[in-house]
């Protein structure tokens, strides 16, 4: 009888303790999950090609919109290194925005690109913090339109590349700017190893070589409807 009423009491311990793990379990799904940002009511959804473009602003007067306006020299390419399911461009989204007034650690980018759509945070010709080099003359904040490409396990990394080569050959158009001299890597202005995937693959050539045969195509279809 007294092994009985133990064994019950156990039991009733052990669905106690199940209990919990489920709950706070739960309870940290809740925490971790990405809270997604709707696009505003403004918000400004075009095309490049297939490529469905979010408009979304980081608001004015915000730490990270420091709203210096500048000259449009180089596109800078870089890797968000978040590895994580969802951490693509509309969660990137929800982070800058989230992020916007933060104390310390002001970050703030472009264009977020993943492997079905993109971002845009920040329009083309105002500065922002993503190169690592402060506001120095002729360097990646003060001159580079920051261009982040998503690398999150439930992404196609080669999609992602495609859509940042169409996107970076139409920027290139857009502000006749020279592929040769204007693609640049985060690692040229700071050193910091950026976009990671690309450079330790050895594949940044070949990606300069895509983005300049899409640029080539688009300055060809423009040369044939001007004439
Ligand atoms: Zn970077």
């Amino acid at each position: 009888m007294a092994r009985k009423k133990r064994s019950k009491g156990l039991r009733v311990s052990l669905m106690l303790t199940v209990g919990l793990m489920i709950v706070s379990f739960a309870a940290g799904m809740l925490t971790q999950r990405i809270v997604f940002r709707e696009p505003q009511t403004d918000a400004g959804l075009t095309y490049i090609e297939d490529i469905p473009v979010m408009t979304d602003f980081l608001p004015e007067g915000t730490r990270a919109r420091p709203g210096q306006k500048r000259e449009i020299k180089y596109l800078v390419i870089h890797e968000t290194d978040n590895t994580g399911t969802g951490a693509n461009a509309a969660a990137h989204n929800s982070f800058i925005h989230q992020n916007a007034n933060a104390e310390e650690g002001i970050v703030s980018w472009h264009y977020t690109v993943d492997d079905h759509e993109i971002y845009h945070h920040l329009p083309d010709d105002e500065t922002a913090y993503h190169a690592g080099d402060g506001m120095e003359k002729n360097g990646g904040n003060m001159n580079g339109i920051g261009i982040e490409m998503c690398v999150n396990s439930d992404g196609n990394y080669e999609q992602t590349l495609i859509n940042t080569e169409k996107l970076c050959a139409r920027l290139l158009i857009e502000y006749d700017l020279n592929p040769s001299k204007a693609l640049k890597k985060h690692q040229d202005f700071s050193g910091k190893i950026c976009p990671s995937t690309l450079i330790n693959s050895g594949r940044w050539d070949e990606f300069c070589s895509a983005v300049t045969a899409k640029y080539k195509e688009l300055k060809a279809d423009e040369a044939a409807n001007a004439s």
